[in-house]
């Protein structure tokens, strides 16, 4: 009986222990963004006030595993919106690991042709699970809860469009919460750029996640000059064969008083942003935690909503 006591109070304290991690990773009520930190490739999770998980590309290998399970709630197994920018290996792998463990409710992407046997596999999941798939088009809106996914490229539906370089048929989004702004550009190059500066978009955004691992091939200093950002965030790997980032786009950020934060660099990078009533922005560094207490009304913690979007597309034809 003692024997059998001891057990239950042991598995009592696991137990409680496990949950008060659990809850001590809840934002509580803010917005987090999490830059994975998965070598040369993309792989971001934001995680809303209403709890809502978000995923945006899945880095070139398994690492993302790691990655979420070191960020996401215990026994957190489902994503609520995964976005694919375009099909480049550094971008779709980890993506393919995620619909073969998690329980994701709907994808967005670009729709554009590309051969690859990876890029097969996801689309070949996604209707073998049927989840839901949207093609991503400007003028756009998905509502998570509070948070408002702006899609900002393609300009129009690249659904079943070859091209030379799928860089430039990348998802562009300006995420909006309370008046803050973050801009999640994938590698978008500079002809994307241009594209939507004549278009006359508001670009503007505190945080930009610079486009294509800092390559010179992106970040262009009209872009840069209508984004405005105070943190640009750069996901690329220690050492990779590219030299990403370039110095030219290092300069160019620097030049404009732009904080940097790289992958490479600082690991993973978290960003928290509150609703608190504030004139100002204030960032707090602490290591590769940054704090944003943006200037909206407050709002309540907790109201979740279903996904909800304006417009509807045609899913992935066969
Ligand atoms: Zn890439």
């Amino acid at each position: 009986m003692t024997k059998f006591l001891g057990f239950f109070i042991s598995i009592l304290t696991i137990f409680s222990v496990l949950f008060s991690v659990h809850l001590w990773r809840l934002p509580r009520g803010r917005l987090m963004i999490d830059f994975l930190n998965v070598g040369q490739g993309d792989a971001i999770l934001i995680t809303t006030p209403d709890q809502n998980h978000i995923l945006i590309d899945g880095g070139p290998d398994q690492s993302l595993l790691t990655q979420l399970g070191e960020v996401l709630p215990f026994l957190q197994k489902n994503i609520d919106f995964m976005v694919l920018t375009h099909p480049h290996a550094d971008h779709i792998f980890g993506l393919v690991e995620i619909l073969k463990r998690y329980q994701v409710k709907a994808i967005l992407f670009s729709g554009v042709n590309y051969s690859n046997p990876i890029y097969d596999e996801f689309l070949r999941i996604i209707q073998s699970q049927n989840i839901p798939l949207y093609v991503a088009r400007a003028n756009e809106d998905w509502q998570l809860g509070a948070i408002n996914l702006d899609i900002v490229y393609p300009l129009k539906s690249l659904l079943g469009i070859s091209m030379e370089n799928i860089n430039n048929a990348s998802v562009v989004i300006r995420l909006g919460y309370k008046g803050n702004h973050v801009l999640f550009t994938g590698d978008a190059e500079s002809q994307v750029e241009n594209e939507i500066l004549k278009v006359g978009f508001n670009l503007q955004a505190e945080v930009l996640k610079a486009g294509h691992h800092g390559s010179k091939t992106a970040s262009g200093e009209d872009f840069l000059d209508k984004v405005k950002p105070s943190l640009a965030i750069i996901q690329c790997g220690k050492d990779n064969s590219f030299g990403h980032p370039h110095t030219e786009t290092l300069n160019k950020l620097t030049k404009r008083d732009v904080s940097i934060k790289s992958n490479d660099q600082n690991g993973r990078i978290r960003i928290t942003i509150s609703s608190l009533q504030k004139k100002n922005h204030v960032i707090k560094k602490q290591s590769s935690n940054i704090m944003f207490k943006g200037r909206g009304e407050v709002v309540s913690q907790r109201s979740p909503k279903p996904l909800s979007r304006v417009r509807f597309l045609p899913p992935l034809p066969d």
